[in-house]
């Protein structure tokens, strides 16, 4: 019997993460039923538990419901607490443990695959919804000299620039004070405004010569920011494709215990279709 695993959300037909979660185990030999559930805020405690019924080992969980499974987790790993934010649920005796592994993802893609540590950057951090904060605590940790975070509702990016204060250097600044700020060696996107197709300003004063622009999200989603930050001069840009492979094989190890090879999987993933 394969083993049962999901992702959850709304949207969730473009999902790539079945896809991936099969090479996965492809590679190691490990069995695996891996399904994408559509499910809203108000139906997704239900169908979890259905979930759970049927034999659910496990699930990612996406937008819109990341802060809804943090609620209904029994137990929380440090890095899902900090971010106030699950996306990945394992089953444990007749509840679940919530862990986050969007930060982790990120910053492996971002040595590993775009050859940028952070140590020691200036950082412009866009949005303060829940990616957000598991980058915030990731690059805090991972020792950035300074992290600015920018945020539509100015509050939220506030917030969470108190929540990081004690393990960097960080600030909270205006949407539209932007311009005015110094140029940063890293500016990641983690807003979700391509999925809104809104136009995207990224001005230039942000940008040096090196200054990578990193957008968490993939495929269509993160045109907008890219296009914005080439059209100001940003010659080093990066969708999320690679941060997407990254925390899967992170919830991957959470259930199995073995780390897949992720370059062969992001290699299929980028290849064009055909
Ligand atoms: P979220 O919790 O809903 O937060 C959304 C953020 O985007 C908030 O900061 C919000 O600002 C901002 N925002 C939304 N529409 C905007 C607009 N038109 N202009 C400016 N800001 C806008 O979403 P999330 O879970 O953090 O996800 C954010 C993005 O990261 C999504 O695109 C998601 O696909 C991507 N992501 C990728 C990965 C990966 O593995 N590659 C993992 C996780 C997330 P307000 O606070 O003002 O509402």
């Amino acid at each position: 019997m394969p083993l049962r695993y999901a992702v959850f959300g709304q949207p969730i037909a473009h999902s790539r993460s079945p896809r991936i979660h099969a090479l996965f185990g492809a590679q190691l030999g490990i069995s695996i039923d891996y399904r994408a559930i559509e499910a809203g805020r108000g139906e997704f405690a239900d169908r979890v538990e259905l979930f759970a019924r049927d034999g659910g080992r496990g699930a990612n969980v996406t937008l819109p419901l990341k802060e809804d499974a943090l609620a209904l987790c029994a137990t929380l790993s440090e890095r899902a607490r900090r971010a106030g934010s699950v996306n990945t649920l394992i089953r444990d005796g007749d509840g679940w443990h919530g862990d986050s592994t969007d930060g982790i993802g990120l910053l492996r893609d971002l040595r590993e695959r775009q050859a940028c540590d952070p140590h020691d950057l200036r950082v412009l951090l866009l949005g303060a919804g829940g990616a957000a904060r598991a980058a915030a605590f990731a690059l805090a940790d991972a020792g950035v000299r300074e992290l600015v975070i920018a945020n539509r509702t100015l509050k939220r990016a506030e917030s969470l620039a108190a929540a990081v204060a004690d393990a960097a250097h960080v600030g909270a600044r205006a949407w539209d004070a932007l311009a005015s700020a110094r140029a940063f060696d890293l500016i990641v996107n983690a807003t979700a405004a391509g999925h809104a197709n809104a136009a995207f300003d990224v001005p230039q004063t942000l940008l040096a010569a090196q200054t990578l622009c990193y957008d968490l999200s993939y495929g269509k989603a993160a045109k907008v920011f890219l296009d914005g930050a080439r059209k100001s001069g940003a010659t080093r840009l990066s969708d999320g494709l690679g941060m997407l492979v990254e925390q899967a094989a992170e919830s991957f190890f959470l259930w199995h215990g073995q780390r897949p090879d992720t370059a062969s999987v992001y290699a299929e993933l980028r290849a064009p279709a055909g």
